[in-house]
């Protein structure tokens, strides 16, 4: 499928059924699978033969989605998880291990933060967070002989800063560390973050990816770009035997393509299990089938949306990096010229009082802790997401008491614009 345009590769990409075999995606509902001898399946644990033995490990269904994925962003490998949680916390710790660094950027999703600064600094991995917009100096200034990997989001939920990703590639690559950029935002319909140069991208495939709210995933792709061995002094795990496989090196064995999600999977999933089930896989790939159509109609929308509430003399602010003018739009024109994502957050004159009045009048647009959905969805972080925190911390953080971030889904724009034209009349 690799020479197909996106589009193509949304609707057919990582499964090609042969004569007579079914047209869908076939469900394998299994958690084991059968061997004629004990020998067939020692090879498989010894990783001499490639197959499937227990779904906590691999599936074919979850493969064959991690296969389209691993195809619209132009990877070599990829994996799906149970969450896109699993996905970053893999990604960093199939390469960080305790007494490690990363550099991230600060304006990541709050559950990745909790995960990089509380949990994973619980096991002995350090992080400096760095500004997306900081200089190439002050980003190089951030590693330290430990760096093992550098982190970003393409565009940042809720944020909506965009990543200068051929900046954090090159300072990555100058320090001999991969960067690992989570795309879910932008998709790779929007944005291939490979082709800028960046190495593993990661996905939170509960967004757009599925697209209906019907399941939580995520997932994992590996570019083959970044060449392990050439860092072998950093990447012990990549490049020294693997005791728990009788002595395999992976980038060895599996070369520089196929290494990181190799062992990510035999390690990994192995032990901590966090797989995609296969019925959550087969609607995950129905949304995927579709997300070349809905991509451009969620930004057509939020489009729509922000340029409304610009010129709305109840609007104090408008953050949206499809709109000429946002302090991301050049960025968000280099790396996503067909258009970002769907969201978009906004505040009001009246300050707290206005956006919670303004939520309580919405008709169309739901209140949910979700976004990227084919349906309008709403949150106001200072009552909801971050309601633990004062006003002074939620300024601290980036929140204004007032922001509300909006998801504009694929509905009518007319539709849309007014219910928020509504809603801003009981303001
Ligand atoms: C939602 C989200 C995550 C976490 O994904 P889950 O599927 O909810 O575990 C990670 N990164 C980004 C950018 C997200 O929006």
């Amino acid at each position: 499928m690799s020479d197909y345009k996106i589009n193509t590769k949304c609707v057919q990409g990582g499964y090609t059924p042969g004569n007579g075999e079914p047209r869908q995606i076939p469900i394998i509902q299994s958690t084991t699978f059968k061997y004629t001898t004990s020998e067939d399946m020692g090879k498989l644990f010894d990783l001499e033969a490639s197959g499937y033995f227990y779904t906590r490990l691999q599936n074919p269904t979850n493969d064959m989605v991690a296969a389209k994925i691993c195809d619209m962003e132009g990877g070599t490998a990829a994996m799906l998880t149970s969450s896109g949680q699993a996905a970053n916390f893999y990604a960093i710790f199939n390469i960080a291990n305790c007494g490690d660094h990363v550099v991230a950027s600060s304006t990541i999703y709050g559950g990745t933060y909790n995960l990089f600064h509380v949990t994973m600094r619980k096991m002995g991995i350090d992080f400096t967070f760095v500004s997306p917009d900081c200089t190439e100096e002050e980003l190089n200034a951030a590693f330290k002989p430990n760096t093992k990997a550098v982190f970003g989001e393409t565009i940042a939920n809720p944020a909506l800063t965009v990543l200068d990703i051929e900046k954090f590639a090159k300072a990555a690559h100058a320090h001999g560390v991969p960067l690992v950029v989570d795309n879910t935002f932008a998709t790779p319909v929007n944005c291939r973050p490979i082709e800028w140069g960046c190495d593993i991208v990661t996905h939170s495939t509960t967004k757009y990816m599925d697209g209906h709210g019907a399941g939580v995933g995520g997932a994992i792709v590996d570019s083959g770009k970044f060449d392990w061995l050439a860092h072998a002094d950093k990447f012990p795990g990549l490049c020294t035997p693997d005791d728990s496989y009788h002595g395999i090196t992976y980038a060895e064995k599996f070369g520089q393509g196929g290494a990181f999600i190799t062992k990510c999977t035999a390690q990994l999933m192995r032990d901590f299990g966090s797989i995609q089930s296969p019925q959550n896989a087969f609607l995950l790939n129905l949304g995927l089938e579709s997300l070349h159509v809905r991509m451009p109609r969620h930004c057509e929308n939020a489009l729509a949306v922000a340029k409304y509430l610009k010129s709305h003399p109840k609007i104090s602010f408008v953050t949206y990096p499809g709109l000429e003018g946002d302090k991301y739009y050049e960025l968000a024109q280099k790396y996503m010229p067909n258009g970002t994502c769907g969201v978009v957050s906004f505040g009001f004159k009246g300050g707290r009082t206005a956006a919670e009045t303004f939520m309580k009048h919405l008709r169309l647009a739901a209140i949910e802790t979700h976004v990227a959905d084919a349906r309008t969805c709403t949150l106001h972080p200072a009552s909801a997401t971050h309601r633990q925190m004062n006003d002074e911390e939620l300024v601290a953080a980036g929140i204004t008491p007032d922001l509300v971030r909006f998801s504009c889904g694929i509905e009518d724009e007319a539709d849309l614009i007014a219910d928020i034209e509504q809603a801003l009349a009981q303001v």
